[in-house]
């Protein structure tokens, strides 16, 4: 569990990492009180001690990256950047593996980990931005000791959307209980206050990435704290313990309590058919959650309504077999067929959507000359969006036209 930096820090506190002089006094370090401390309040029982290490930035970021690569396979994370370039929420140009750890470098505060029962803080994160990050922290060394972190956040080849939600109950809990530690209640903040606040933080550094990307980085964080604050206000902590025993199944269940009760699972989507001379670098679903990330670049105001229809979805990011051309190709399927109707007008949302009209008419491709055909297309509750094939030069170039993607997205649909 990597952490982020920024959302508050008045005043002094001691130093929770601070070496003790009576070697002989394990039980007794700064570190241990303070651990003391959230296990009484996030009542879960110490089983087994937790060290601390300061380390630099740069010895941060290179364990976080070597973690980071060995958890996760590189087409994966490469498929991610691919699939935000192809639908055009970053620049054309962007190199997205470096620019999700630039970001990193620059926002993250502490980590815990979980294969080595280590907390790392940052040694330049100081006065109450240092004890907020130990807490925070100190809960995931607890979640550890009782739910196993690392068997729970494994990536999964086609979980992506579980263990997004997985994550996310993760970071909320850190977040509510960390809040109580240090400001007396889980329910000191209000989740979209969190979202400004952290916002503002990781947007205001020398060179903030693309809005998507700190969407992405944050909405874990607020996404999680108001599943946590929710359950907590039903049943106070206990109720949190009881979703680690069955965890929200997709981010749908995170960002709606009644389908987490309802225990809604998502609708089944086949597997993407892929473009002939292609093969599938990444096939994941994409959730509800990230559905309205990107909902939220095309369409502000109407993405969290736009993406709550989510049924189920599944997309494939393609690379030619001779691993010089991308494409991207989603099919999502919705509750209802109003529901698909209102996530196909967020996407045609004039001026700010993927396809808004050209002269006042409606479009269903558009032809891009670096990213190739772009096309969205609906029947029935199913939606399927077709980004490239595209070229990886650069800038990168159209590898097709839109006679051909429109046929490719006509065959994603069911008849
Ligand atoms: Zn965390």
């Amino acid at each position: 569990m990597r952490d982020l930096d920024g959302w508050s820090r008045p005043p002094v506190d001691d130093d929770p990492l601070a070496e003790t002089h009576d070697e002989t006094d394990a039980e007794n370090t700064p570190l241990m009180r303070l651990l003391r401390e959230v296990s009484r309040s996030r009542g879960l029982e110490i089983r087994k001690p937790v060290q601390g290490r300061r380390v630099t930035r740069v010895e941060a970021l290179a364990v976080v990256r070597q973690k980071a690569e060995s958890e996760m396979p590189r087409a994966v994370m490469v498929a991610q950047g691919e699939l935000m370039r192809a639908l055009g929420v970053v620049p054309v140009d962007y190199d997205y593996v470096g620019g999700v750890y630039h970001l990193l470098s620059e926002n993250l505060a502490g980590f815990y980990d979980q294969s080595e029962d280590v907390l790392f803080l940052l040694d330049d994160i100081r006065d109450r931005a240092m004890r907020e990050t130990v807490v925070h922290e100190l809960v995931h060394a607890l979640q550890d000791q009782h739910y196993d972190l690392e068997a729970l956040l494994a990536y999964q080849p086609g979980k992506g959307d579980a263990l997004t939600a997985s994550h996310a109950l993760c970071e909320g809990d850190a977040m509510a209980a960390s809040m109580e530690i240090m400001q007396g209640s889980p329910h000191q903040l209000r989740p979209e206050v969190l979202l400004g606040q952290m916002l503002h933080a990781v947007g205001s550094r020398a060179e903030p990435p693309p809005e998507i990307l700190q969407r992405s980085l944050v909405m874990p964080y607020v996404d999680g704290m108001r599943f946590v604050q929710a359950l907590h206000r039903r049943g106070g902590w206990r109720a949190v313990d009881a979703a680690y025993a069955r965890r929200p199944a997709s981010t749908e269940q995170l960002l709606h309590l009644d389908k987490y009760d309802a225990d809604e699972a998502p609708l089944d989507v086949a597997d993407v058919k892929l473009l002939d001379g292609y093969q599938a670098l990444d096939r994941d679903a994409m959730g509800e959650q990230a559905l309205r990330i990107y909902l939220d670049q095309w369409a502000p105001g109407l993405a969290p309504a736009a993406a709550a229809g989510w049924g189920g979805d599944r997309y494939a990011v393609m690379q030619s077999a001779s691993k010089d051309a991308y494409a991207v190709a989603l099919v999502v399927r919705m509750d209802t067929e109003a529901d698909a109707v209102e996530l196909e007008e967020a996407v045609h949302e004039p001026g700010t959507g993927a396809l808004p009209p050209i002269h006042g008419k409606p479009v269903t491709c558009v032809e891009r000359a670096d990213l190739g055909p772009l096309v969205l297309l609906r029947r029935g509750v199913d939606l399927a969006l077709v980004a490239g094939p595209y070229r990886a030069t650069s800038p990168p170039q159209a590898a097709a036209s839109c006679p051909e993607a429109l046929t490719y997205a006509e065959s994603l649909l069911a008849p």
